[in-house]
């Protein structure tokens, strides 16, 4: 940069920067509201605008200890004047990372990965798939996001097809998404099954064309898929199906991993089923880059015959040593225990609205991970995009950060930081009703 460039760069916060972000920056670049918002500082489950004005972030996955927590700054920072290094070296803080993540897990799952991001802890774990039952197809459910590498956007339906990816490649079968409210299935006690046997008939559609199953990628609740939570004894009769055929189970945590769901640390153990590969992102050091494989010793050791798994930060001193500060506050701040009463009562008074406000569809999920469907008229469940939207920005006027997912792009989902206490809950709920009374303008 000569100096000329650099006399060119505009004030920080200034529309003016915003504005060049067009010009040098990655054009695709999402910003979530019609006007985007300029955040510079976050705190507990709180984000702060160049302007000082404060707005309660309720869609954060990555944060579950809240906004720059001390514990976690000062872990970070302590270790970064210590040593930050490439994983070349054996380092006490990955050892002992190891150890603390394992033992949250059951046994079964005892060998850790580390990677940089929820994307590479899914790419690593297909080479494992591939070292152990070399074998290309795939399972995956449909509109779930795995990834943004290259060998992921290929297994993710929500990138398939008219948002730009590619189209689905021909190992890949995509199995219905296991949802009660839309899918041909609405009874909750027979879905389980159900939807299982659309995994069933995946598997069946790659052996018709002479691909064994090498592994089925399920997220453990989906996200892209409108926030939903799989129906009881899916996963178990979906994974005897991909076991069957020889293949392997990977459940995605990438995003709700934790505690999140509340009664469970883990989402997966909701369905009472341990796969053979688990992955984890996001919330694993509260936003600071890192993501990890779990899986078995077996599966582990596939690779030690052929191949090193090296990548120059996984598992860092400075990644671990914040990994390990997010452990320790999720337990003495009993984080786990915060999202399942919180998300409780968020749950009953997002009912209570549904039964005044035809807009909201249904109301579902668990812990801290819900989802509201914005629809037309109740009975029909018609979609309704433009009125989710309409809520979003009416919410965020009111200082609420919310946004949409889904096939349809019209389900609120709610996923604040863990911290996320009654009070906000209220405050939220008390301004999604002033929002709901004043629909269609909703200003
Ligand atoms: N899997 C799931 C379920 C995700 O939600 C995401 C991120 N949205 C990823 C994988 C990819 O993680 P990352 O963006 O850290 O690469």
């Amino acid at each position: 940069l000569t100096p000329n460039v650099l006399d060119s760069v505009p004030a920080r916060g200034s529309d003016e920067l915003l504005r060049l972000r067009a010009r040098h920056l990655n054009p695709t670049l999402s910003v979530s509201y019609r006007e985007p918002l300029k955040i510079v500082r976050g705190e507990g489950a709180w984000l702060f605008d160049a302007d000082g004005r404060a707005y309660l972030d309720m869609v954060n996955n990555v944060c579950h200890v809240g906004h720059c927590h001390p514990r976690v700054v000062a872990a970070g920072q302590r270790q970064m004047a210590l040593l930050n290094t490439n994983t070349r070296y054996l380092h006490d803080n990955l050892v002992e990372y190891a150890l603390r993540l394992t033992a949250t897990l059951p046994p079964a799952l005892s060998v850790v990965f580390l990677t940089n991001s929820g994307s590479e802890a899914n790419d690593l774990a297909l080479r494992l798939v591939q070292a152990h039952v070399c074998a290309r197809g795939t399972v995956v459910v449909d509109h779930a996001y795995h990834g943004n590498l290259s060998s992921l956007i290929d297994l993710s339906p929500y990138k398939f097809n008219g948002k730009g990816g590619p189209g689905k490649p021909s190992h890949v079968e995509v199995a219905p998404m296991p949802d009660t409210y839309r899918g041909p299935c609405r009874d909750a006690a027979a879905a389980g099954a159900h939807y299982a046997r659309g995994v069933a008939g995946a598997v069946a559609r790659l052996a018709g064309r002479d691909l064994r199953t090498g592994v089925f990628l399920c997220e453990s609740l989906l996200g892209c898929g409108g926030q939903i939570v799989l129906p009881d004894g899916y996963l178990a009769a979906a994974y005897a199906a991909v076991r069957a055929s020889g293949g392997l189970c990977l459940a995605d945590e990438v995003q709700v991993g934790f505690g999140r769901a509340g009664e469970h640390f883990w989402a997966f153990q909701r369905q009472g089923v341990v796969p053979d590969i688990l992955t984890l992102g996001k919330p694993i050091a509260n936003g600071h880059p890192m993501g990890a494989v779990v899986t078995t010793p077996e599966i582990a050791a596939s690779f030690v015959s052929g191949m090193e798994y090296f990548n120059t930060y996984g598992g860092n001193p400075v990644s671990c040593a914040i990994a390990l500060a997010v452990l320790d506050v999720i337990a003495d701040e009993q984080l786990q225990q915060q999202a399942a009463s919180v998300g409780e009562f968020l749950q009953a008074g997002l009912r209570t609205l549904q039964q005044d406000y035809e807009p909201i569809g249904d109301v579902r999920g668990c812990g801290l991970f819900l989802g509201v469907e914005i629809v037309k008229d109740r009975a029909a469940r018609t979609p309704d995009s433009a009125v989710a939207r309409t809520i979003v920005e009416a919410m965020k006027q009111r200082q609420i950060l919310l946004s949409t997912d889904g096939p349809d792009d019209n389900v609120l989902k709610i996923k604040p930081p863990l911290v996320f206490s009654r009070d906000n809950a209220a405050e939220f709920l008390h301004k999604l009703a002033e929002v709901l009374a004043r629909l269609p303008a909703a200003a």
